[in-house]
């Protein structure tokens, strides 16, 4: 069943803990909440400097379907709505709005849907989007954006594995909250009519195991352990191992009748449908060398540096880096403040970088891409930028895992080169249709000019013609008229 898996990696949780928990962080000072979200347009703010807020607040919005909605995560005053450095690779700055705690953290007063078994697909959607809710795996794509897409959907599939080694923080949700889980599950039935629920779940994660199965008595879920093995929690690789069914590169799985939606996003679902709780926090892990590894229930816009000096660092230099250790992004600033898809901080002990080698040929890069792909190969295009070559070794399949680069003793960072060829390639495409474009648009202006060319001869011919022929009709007129004079001097 599970030979979707047989590449890959084996890494054990470089920092296990003993007991999984989850701590309340206390309530930050400020918050600064982001107007720009992962995808779609830049919310609009329906507050201003000086407005006092409750927790729970609409406060930025956008008609764009790709946006869910933002909300203020502690009462307070809004102090700010400028430009501030947010939580992306870039490193660039974004408009955000700062809100200064009251410390009194008064929630509004939601009106909620009521029971949802009562209510329609349309109504839920609606309610999910202005709730907030979007993928908090990592992707943060909005929730709405998919449940709209899912009109024929047979299954759903519960991604309940971490993204990577090191992270804890659905293991910890799911221990704690497992009957939110399974009744946020319920929902997602009722929004889609999906006739079954896979919830797939590592099975080094025991407990969590123990506890969903507790409280499911649902007989359209199924819960089923997978191989604690990274990437098994890649959503194409997932399908494959539970349906037998392959999505092409270029495909969606919700195009085949099949939704994936994130564990914690369905304990948002829940909050949002049946508590009346708009997503104003998250859990997040802090793990890495430098601290003492923890998972936090942390206010949306509180700062990494609040959220860091919960979990006791050592007063060594940091190297920090938001999301995992695989495929998460480094930070530069610790002021930068958590957001939706902050579902982990690593801290640890700076290192100097290891000096990138020539590649040896050792080929074991091979050996782990779990896409089955030939890095080796492909490194060598996308160092020459060979693009097309490297396409048609099936680099738009590359999930940037990493895989390659952990095994690679050369430590040659394989999966930025393959970022690198896909960006590259990307534009080389735009590059190929604008030129087309342009030729195309060549050729149709010449087409016009000779078609106007040859419709003026043939409409000059024409005419001439017509001249000719009444001219000689005239010809014709005047010999009559020679012809009377004629009669009329003779009869004289
Ligand atoms: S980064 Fe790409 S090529 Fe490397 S192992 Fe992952 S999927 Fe395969
Ligand atoms: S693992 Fe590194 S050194 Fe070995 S073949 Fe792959 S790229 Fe070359």
């Amino acid at each position: 069943m599970f030979d979707a898996f047989n590449n890959g990696i084996v890494i054990n949780n470089p920092y296990p803990v003993t007991r999984v928990e989850i701590i309340q962080a206390p309530l930050p000072d400020k918050v600064v909440l982001p107007l720009q979200q992962r995808i779609g347009a830049e919310a609009e703010p329906c507050v201003k400097v000086g407005d006092k807020v409750l927790t729970g607040q609409l406060i930025a919005q956008t008609p764009d379907q790709f946006c869910a909605s933002i909300h203020a995560s502690i009462s307070g005053t809004v102090v700010a709505i400028d430009a501030q450095i947010i939580p992306h690779k870039s490193g660039l700055k974004s408009n955000c709005i700062t809100i200064e705690s009251d410390g009194k953290d008064e929630w509004i007063k939601n009106k909620g849907v009521g029971d949802f078994l009562h209510c329609s697909r349309e109504t839920l959607i609606e309610y999910l989007q202005q709730s907030g809710i979007v993928g908090l795996g990592g992707a943060g794509f909005p929730t709405h954006s998919k449940l709209k897409k899912a009109t024929n959907c047979h299954t759903l599939i519960i991604n309940a594995t971490e993204c990577e080694p090191g992270i804890m923080c659905d293991d910890a949700l799911m221990q704690h909250d497992a009957r939110e889980v399974i009744r946020g599950v319920e929902v997602l039935l009722r929004i889609t009519g999906a006739t079954q629920v896979f919830i797939a779940i590592e099975d080094d994660k025991q407990e969590a195991y123990h506890s969903l199965l507790m409280f499911n008595h649902n007989e359209r879920i199924s819960i089923i352990q997978i191989p604690t093995k990274y990437t098994s929690g890649a959503e194409k690789l997932l399908i494959k191992a539970l349906l037998n069914i392959e999505i092409p590169a270029d495909e969606l799985a919700i195009n085949h009748g099949i939704l994936c939606q994130n564990v914690s996003t369905v304990k948002a679902i829940f909050d949002a449908v049946v508590e009346d709780k708009p997503l104003i926090s998250r859990i997040v892990t802090v793990t890495g060398d430098a601290v003492t590894p923890n998972n936090f229930e942390v206010r949306l816009g509180t700062s990494f540096r609040h959220i860091i000096a919960l979990a006791e660092p050592n007063d060594k230099q940091h190297d920090v880096r938001m999301g995992g250790m695989m495929m998460g992004i480094d930070v530069q600033s610790l002021d930068i403040p958590i957001c939706k898809i902050t579902n982990c901080i690593f801290v640890n002990n700076a290192k100097p970088k290891q000096p990138v080698q020539e590649c040896i040929r050792c080929g074991q890069c091979n050996q782990v891409c779990p896409v089955d792909l030939l890095p080796q190969q492909l490194y060598w295009y996308a160092k020459s930028e060979n693009t097309e070559k490297a396409m048609e070794y099936n680099l738009s399949s590359c999930i940037e895992c990493r895989c390659c680069d952990v095994v690679c003793p050369s430590h040659i960072p394989l999966a930025s080169y393959f970022s690198f060829a896909k960006a590259l390639h990307r534009q080389t495409l735009k590059a190929q249709k604008k030129v087309y474009n342009a030729r195309k648009r060549f050729e149709y202006r010449e087409y016009r000019l000779v078609r106007n060319k040859t419709e003026r001869t043939e409409m000059m011919a024409r005419k001439k013609a017509e001249l000719k022929q009444k001219m000689a009709g005239d010809k014709t007129q005047k010999d009559k008229i020679a012809d009377a004079i004629t009669r009329v001097k003779n009869k004289k």
